[in-house]
């Protein structure tokens, strides 16, 4: 995909800090990391988000997450691992190429990834039954 950052990462045509790659997926460190070691793991081939992604992309892509995540963990020393998938820009998608971030944690260090809420009367039966009835 010509105009795509993460395309010409993959292609090594702009600089990264490569720490892992095989043929189908890359993994680099985050250029502005939320904690040291924060990195991104992409399928090779240009998929926008996770969710346009073929299912043998995404297999290929989670078993490198799943590599890469304990590397970072003992590389810098990390108590836990995030890991997390921003899909369209609502979501705070910013770069339209499929990318996983890997972001250690460290006791204390803060980060808070989701707040919490709570169901109305009702409401979680009624979404339970939506999402059922679109699985496909
Ligand atoms: P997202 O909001 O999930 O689309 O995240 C995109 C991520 O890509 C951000 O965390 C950026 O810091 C990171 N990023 C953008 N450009 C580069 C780059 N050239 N090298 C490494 N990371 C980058
Ligand atoms: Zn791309």
């Amino acid at each position: 995909m010509k105009d795509c950052i993460f395309c010409k990462i993959v292609k090594k045509e702009i600089p990264s800090n490569i720490v892992y790659e095989n043929d189908k997926v890359m993994a680099f460190l985050d250029a502005n990391p939320t904690n040291p070691g924060h990195t991104l793991v992409v399928p090779k081939k240009h998929f926008p988000s996770l969710l346009e992604t073929d299912d043998n992309a995404v297999k290929e892509l989670f078993v490198a997450v799943k590599r890469v995540a304990n590397a970072v963990k003992e590389a810098v020393g990390a108590q836990g691992i995030n890991i997390g998938v921003n899909n369209d820009r609502a979501a705070g998608q910013i770069i339209f190429h499929t990318h996983v971030h890997v972001i250690p944690r460290f006791t204390g260090d803060g980060l808070q990834m989701w707040p919490q809420g709570k169901y109305q009367k009702g409401q979680a039966e009624n979404i339970k039954k939506e999402i059922t009835k679109h699985l496909k």
